[in-house]
Order: C-alpha cells, then sequence, then structure tokens
C-alpha cells in the first residue's frame, strides 16, 4: 500500500533542497544545495501527476522511467526507486546535481505547463541514488562469466565511463585511457565542485575500478601510446575524448599577459581542491583573488567561471554577453545563483579589444549591441551600437566563448579517420560506429560541446552495439 498518494500538486507546492545563503556559500567551493530529508523526498515525489504521456521522460536524453521512480519514492520503497533509476542511467545522482533540467524534464513536466511548478525531477533523482551509495545497494560490477573480447576506451568522460560500465557489467576486458591524472574528464576538472562535489565523482571511478576496469591514467594518446597500438591491442576502441580546443579572440591587445582560457582557469581551480601543486595558480596567473575579473561568454563555462573566481575572492566579478538574458545559452537558474553570489552582467556587451599596461592587461574595450533582426538559426543577431564604446576595468580577463575538436586525424596520424567539417569524429547515430572497422565514437567528439546526459546516453547506445557485434562474431564462430 502506497505511504503517499500521488498527484499531490495541488495541495503541495514546488520545494526546492535547502538552498546555503550566498553570503556563506561563495565562501566555500561546497554544492549549494542541501539533500533533501526522507520525508521531504517523499512529498515532492508524491506531486506528480502520473500522467499518461510523461513529457518528462520523452525529454530527457535517457528517457528515464521518472514517473516510476517519482511514485515508488512516494511509498517509501527507496531501493525499488534505485533499481529503476539506474536501469537508464549509469550516474543518476551526477545527473540530478548538474542536468540543466529547466531545459530537459522539468522544463516539460505536465505541472509545470499548468502553473504549479514542475515536480523536483533532479533533486529527488540525486536523493535516491545518494541513498543508494549510503546503503550500500550500489555494487560493483559483478559479471556472471568473462568474456575474452576487450574493449579500449581513450578518454574517461562520462561518456567513455558509461561505455565501461555497460562493457565491464557484460564481462567483457576493459581498459579506459587518459591523458589527465585522474578520470572523470570533466566531471572532475571542467565542473566546478559548488555544482557537483569530487568524491561523488570519486566513488564512481572507484566502483568502476573495482568491478575490473583497467585505468591507463597519465596516458596521452598520439603521444604516450599510438593510436594504432591501443587499436591492435584491442577488439573495439571507442573514442570518447570530449572538445578541448578553446575558441579564441583575434582583436587588439588579445595576446596581453591576464587573459586566460576558462578551461586552464577552471582545471587549475579543481585541481588545487585536490590540494596539488599547481604553478600557474600558485604564481596568480590562474588565481582571481583581489582581482578585478571580466569573463567573456554567456553560456554554462562562463557561468562557472564567474561563480569561481567569486569564491577565489575576486574583488569585483563582471560577464559581459553580447546577447541579452533571455537569449543567453546558459542555464537560467546559474544566472540566477551568479546573480545572488554578487556576480554582475553586462548584456548585450561584447569586446573589441584589449588595453594593457607594459604587457599586463588592464582593460577590455566594449562595444554596446542591440538585438537586429533573426538570422539564418533564427535567431536575432547583435548589431553595434555606434559611439557607446566604454572600457571596463579588469585585470584578469577570461575567454569562456566555447570549445572545438581537436584536429584528431593530425594528432593521431589517422588521416583516414572520418570527420566532419567541423572537425568532430563521423559516427553512426545510435551506435557510434565510424567507418573505420571496430572503431566507435561517443560524447562531445561527435556532438560537438553537449552535455553530460548525452554523453552517457551514447556511451551506453555504444556499449550495446559493440556488444551486439561480440555476440554475433561469436554466434558465428559457433558455426
Ligand atoms: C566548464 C564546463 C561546465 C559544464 N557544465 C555542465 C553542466 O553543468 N551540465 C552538463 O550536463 N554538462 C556540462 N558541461 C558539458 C559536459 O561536461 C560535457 O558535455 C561532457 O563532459 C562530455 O563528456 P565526454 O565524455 O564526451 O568528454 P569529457 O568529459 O570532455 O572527457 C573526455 C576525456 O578524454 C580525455 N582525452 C582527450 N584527449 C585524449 C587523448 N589524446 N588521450 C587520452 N585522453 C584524452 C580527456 O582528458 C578527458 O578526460 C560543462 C562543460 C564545461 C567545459
Ligand atoms: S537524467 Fe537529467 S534530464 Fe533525465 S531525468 Fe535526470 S535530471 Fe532529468
Amino acid at each position: 500500500m502506497a505511504k503517499q498518494p500521488m498527484l499531490k500538486f495541488v495541495q503541495i507546492e514546488r520545494d526546492m533542497p535547502q538552498k546555503r545563503d550566498a553570503s556563506v556559500r561563495k565562501e566555500d567551493f561546497n554544492e549549494i544545495y542541501a539533500e533533501y530529508a526522507a520525508a521531504k523526498a517523499e512529498e515532492q515525489a508524491s506531486r506528480c501527476s502520473q500522467c499518461g504521456v510523461p513529457y518528462c521522460q520523452s525529454h530527457c536524453p535517457l528517457h528515464n522511467n521518472i514517473p516510476d521512480w517519482l511514485r515508488l519514492t512516494a511509498s517509501g520503497r527507496l531501493e525499488e526507486a534505485y533499481e529503476t533509476s539506474q536501469a537508464t542511467n549509469t550516474f543518476p545522482e551526477i545527473c540530478g546535481r548538474i542536468c540543466p533540467q529547466d531545459r530537459l524534464c522539468e522544463g516539460n513536466c505536465v505541472i509545470e505547463q499548468s502553473g504549479h511548478g514542475t515536480v523536483t525531477i533532479g533533486s529527488v533523482e540525486k536523493y535516491i541514488t545518494d541513498t543508494a551509495w549510503e546503503n550500500g545497494w550500489v555494487k560493483p560490477a559483478a559479471p556472471l562469466a568473462e568474456r575474452s573480447e576487450s574493449v579500449g576506451i581513450i578518454g574517461a568522460g562520462p561518456g567513455g565511463l558509461a561505455a565501461a560500465d555497460m562493457l565491464r557489467k557484460a564481462g567483457v576486458q576493459v581498459t579506459v585511457y587518459d591523458r589527465y591524472d585522474r578520470a572523470g574528464g570533466l566531471l572532475m576538472y571542467g565542473i566546478p565542485s559548488f555544482k557537483l562535489e569530487k568524491d561523488v565523482v570519486e566513488r564512481r571511478n572507484k566502483l568502476l575500478a573495482d568491478g575490473g576496469v583497467t585505468f591507463k591514467l597519465n596516458c596521452n594518446v598520439g603521444e604516450d601510446i599510438s593510436f594504432e597500438e591501443i587499436r591492435s591491442k584491442h577488439n573495439a576502441v571507442i573514442i570518447a575524448t570530449g572538445v578541448y580546443k578553446s575558441r579564441d579572440l583575434a582583436m587588439p591587445g588579445s595576446g596581453s599577459e591576464g587573459i586566460v582560457k576558462a578551461i586552464d582557469f577552471l582545471c587549475a581551480s579543481n585541481k588545487k581542491s585536490f590540494g596539488d601543486e599547481v604553478e600557474a595558480f600558485d604564481n596568480g596567473d590562474l588565481n582571481a583573488a583581489g582581482k578585478k575579473v571580466v569573463v567573456i561568454g554567456g553560456g554554462d563555462t562562463a557561468m562557472d567561471c564567474v561563480r569561481t573566481s567569486i569564491r577565489q575572492g575576486a574583488t569585483s566579478v563582471k560577464c559581459l554577453y553580447r546577447r541579452d538574458r533571455a537569449n543567453m545559452p546558459g542555464s537560467q537558474r546559474e544566472t540566477q545563483n551568479a546573480e545572488e553570489e554578487g556576480v554582475v552582467f553586462e548584456w548585450l556587451s561584447a569586446p573589441k579589444g584589449f588595453t594593457d599596461e607594459s604587457g599586463k592587461v588592464s582593460g577590455v574595450m566594449v562595444q554596446k549591441m542591440r538585438l537586429g533582426q533573426p538570422d539564418a538559426s533564427g535567431r536575432q543577431a547583435p548589431e553595434v551600437i555606434e559611439g557607446a564604446d566604454y572600457v571596463e576595468e579588469a585585470d584578469l580577463v577570461i575567454k569562456a566563448l566555447g570549445f572545438e575538436p581537436e584536429e584528431l586525424p593530425t594528432l593521431w596520424n589517422q588521416p583516414e579517420l572520418p570527420v566532419t567539417r567541423w572537425g568532430t569524429v563521423k559516427a553512426a547515430f545510435k551506435t557510434g560506429a565510424t567507418e573505420l572497422d571496430g572503431v566507435y565514437a561517443v560524447g562531445d567528439i561527435v556532438r560537438g560541446a553537449s552535455l553530460v546526459v548525452w554523453a552517457i546516453k551514447d556511451g551506453r547506445d555504444c556499449a550495446e552495439a559493440i556488444l551486439d557485434n561480440f555476440n554475433s562474431k561469436a554466434a558465428v564462430a559457433a558455426e
């Protein structure tokens, strides 16, 4: 018998887990939301209307069985809720923390559309799996039988790790190669810990290792080992290398000291949080403490940079974006969090150059914009307002303008590796298969800069395709 009947959205208001006050949370790098207490999670889950066509599920890239795990949570059947949730998602507690739910599941929740406020799907998903970890329900892979086939995965981000998990559970021998010293990709070294605490990623890495996945870290494919060698060692190879070439600004003064790339800034900050020695942080190059910081860009990376700068003790933090708030690509929730923490947004503002003193940046030359007619993509194109330029003082400028793929065919001496005109690897929809025999690709290196949940989806789909392929080959061999 259900402890909590469903459909309570009329009586019970939407209530997110408690958010720490901005004045407190900006002093540290801990996550800003607390965990639900059990009764609160049950109450919030019981708001679900259990609609016949769950739009939340169809707008979740993993098609998570959301209404079912909400119902089980509302009934206090948490272990079953966890089983249901993990059946479609390799890292539910990570997605619960960092998916842009307002654009995915929660943004399409039917009761949100009817004006009652969405079910807090992400927070309940996080609660279910954090509880599962606490209770020891999350177990390492224990395949029924070992298989002889092996798969080499290049890249230990969410795409590569999701594939590793599924393959290992099926008994495949899995080796993951990564050039960083820790697994996790952008979960570890891009996304700051106030959104995703690093022990949440580390316990996943350990679980994979405990289940028999071999990690070869500090191993840069193309330098420390060739792609050909990896291919020759394994029955299949998955390329899951993400996108790391930062888009740049070529304008007067852009070579000045103190203008840095977002990924370098965020990576240094995350490494420092592990207690690592990071020279460029310690000497001030990648440290916002005591500085007037200007971040250029309006995406999630820019939001992470402004909020990291606040926590490092910047004297002021401004964010320049050439469109307006309604047209920014970053999550509105993160923008609001940043504003609460003291970040000032200069909308409709674009850089046209930089001022410097003895080669060190001293300001950003800003031109004011207005939104003109929609362009081919349907978005209103920003146009310059003549005569409205000004200089924004800055002694640290962080460029957060997006990422492009590195040139893998050149770096790996693989001219036959098929890539698109944007440099992403060409791979088949659903399977991730490339035109090279036994070579697959998943995540950002296929999609361009995207989301964790899409990388997980790709990794899982690709693992399934590889297993199908191995099974077909085994069946033919048996005949
Ligand atoms: C600052 C920032 C914040 C973000 N915030 C969010 C967010 O809040 N929510 C969200 O859903 N998404 C967010 N994203 C996007 C998300 O992180 C990515 O879409 C996701 O991590 C892509 O996963 P992936 O496995 O394809 O690649 P990655 O996570 O990039 O992992 C790729 C791995 O491959 C390794 N690698 C690359 N080349 C080589 C090589 N030659 N040899 C060996 N190893 C190699 C890298 O070291 C890395 O570990 C954010 C991205 C950034 C940059
Ligand atoms: S994985 Fe992301 S989109 Fe899917 S239910 Fe969870 S939070 Fe929503």
